[in-house]
């Protein structure tokens, strides 16, 4: 048998681990934990799609390539998906930070006009160029630390005219980038100062005018609202989502990232993809998840830098069967971009394993972008986002942290980063 000529062969891995699809669904409980690992492994790709997977000798002897990269002693991994980061913005918020240091909450910044108010009002200042350099910026930092999917959401425009400057900034940024960008449309961040005493006014501007022309203009595939305490009730993070619905938006809720608001409670009931932060989530509110199988996107990033101390409850969300992805939360308070890191906090303060974290941080994440069927897995016939990671085995990851164990990023075939 002649050997199938292909683009690519990656070789010699001294393992390969991945997760893997069962019945197209989000991993939950033990499945989270069983990888596929392949020692001494090898994959092939071709026409940006990964071909074959298995033991070096089986792939060499199967396939024969233009290209080869000798991944001796190293690991190979699915690209990181990162599920919640707010990726457009102007300015930054360095000076807030001392503020925080000091002992200021989120919310007492909030209230003297900082926080998310001042990243708003220079997003609002910002043209639309400058704000697609910054997504292209932000966008080859995470390439670079192994991140090949990112959802992006809006919410520092807060106009309907900005919040679709910003939405079309993170297209753009998209189009000219490796980095695959799904657009999530969070015009229900924060109140805005012109609303300040009117939130249901702002409410109905949002339902009325913002969710419409959005979806008209193909700008997001999701809606996200800020339920919590100061910023939407349930009550109307429930119109804005049934709104979202009839517009053809799949809903997504921040829930109790602050205090315990019945954020899980409503995602489950609005059967959104997934409730992201849930510090405070309530049991009631995790059961419920539970049955409607929500995805938990959790952001120990989020809590540590808000020096709260207070993290999601992974474990009793991994023995109730609730599927765990993570993210960043890359935004002007969270300024990491690095799913690595993430994946460090959350084996120490989540206590998920290296194998639960990378399942979270690629096909699980990948679920709640509604992408699994193309990506956060190495199987046949997915695009071949790949990462090489500069250690022997995926145990390593977590274990090492604040530097880069990168070395190759592969997007849809490509290769795009090389530090080697
Ligand atoms: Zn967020």
């Amino acid at each position: 048998m002649p050997k199938k000529q292909v683009d690519l062969i990656i070789k010699n891995a001294s393992e390969l681990a991945t997760p893997y699809d069962r019945n197209q669904k989000p991993l939950v409980g033990k499945q989270m934990q069983a990888l596929r690992i392949i020692k001494n492994a090898a994959l092939a790709v071709s026409d940006g799609k990964i071909i074959g997977v298995g033991k070096t000798s089986s792939v060499t002897s199967t396939f024969t390539a233009t290209e080869t990269i000798d991944a001796k002693g190293k690991t190979v991994i699915p690209g990181f998906v990162d599920a919640h980061t707010h990726l457009v913005f102007a300015g930054s918020r360095e000076k807030e930070f001392e503020t925080r240091l000091k002992g200021a909450s989120y919310m007492e910044i909030l209230r003297e006009g900082g926080g998310i108010l001042k990243t708003v009002m220079e997003t609002r200042q910002a043209t639309e160029d400058e704000l697609i350099h910054n997504c292209q910026k932000t966008l080859d930092i995470m390439l670079k630390h192994g991140t090949t999917t990112v959802e992006a959401k809006s919410g520092y425009g807060l106009t309907t005219k900005d919040e679709a400057k910003c939405l079309r900034a993170i297209k753009q940024a998209s189009k000219s980038h490796p980095v695959d960008v799904v657009p999530t449309f969070l015009g229900a961040h924060a109140i805005p100062p012109e609303f300040e005493e009117d939130a249901e006014n702002y409410v109905d501007l949002v339902i009325e005018e913002m969710i419409p022309s959005i979806a008209n203009a193909k700008l997001a595939e999701f809606c996200d609202v800020f339920c919590e305490e100061g910023a939407f009730t349930v009550e109307q993070t429930k119109r804005i989502l049934q709104t979202a619905l009839k517009h053809g938006l799949t809903p997504k809720v921040h829930a109790d990232e602050l205090t315990p608001y019945g954020g899980a409670e409503l995602a489950a009931e609005m059967r959104a993809i997934s409730a992201e932060h849930l510090q405070y989530a309530s049991d009631a509110g995790l059961k419920m998840m539970s049955k409607h199988r929500v995805i938990a996107v959790l952001l120990p990033t989020a809590s540590f830098t808000l020096m709260t101390q207070r993290y999601a409850e992974a474990r009793k969300m991994i023995d109730l069967n609730i599927p765990i992805a993570l993210g960043t939360d890359f935004n002007p308070s969270c300024w990491t971009e690095s799913q690595q890191l993430v994946i460090a906090m959350a084996c120490r303060q989540l206590r998920l394993t290296p194998a639960e974290a990378l399942t979270a941080a690629t096909l699980n994440a990948a679920h709640a972008v509604n992408r699994a069927a193309k990506t956060g897995s190495l199987e046949e016939g997915k695009n071949a986002d790949i990462l090489i990671l500069d250690v022997p085995n995926h145990s390593f990851l977590g274990y090492r942290f604040g530097t880069n164990l990168v070395r190759q990023v592969l997007k849809d075939g490509k290769l795009v980063v090389d530090v080697e």
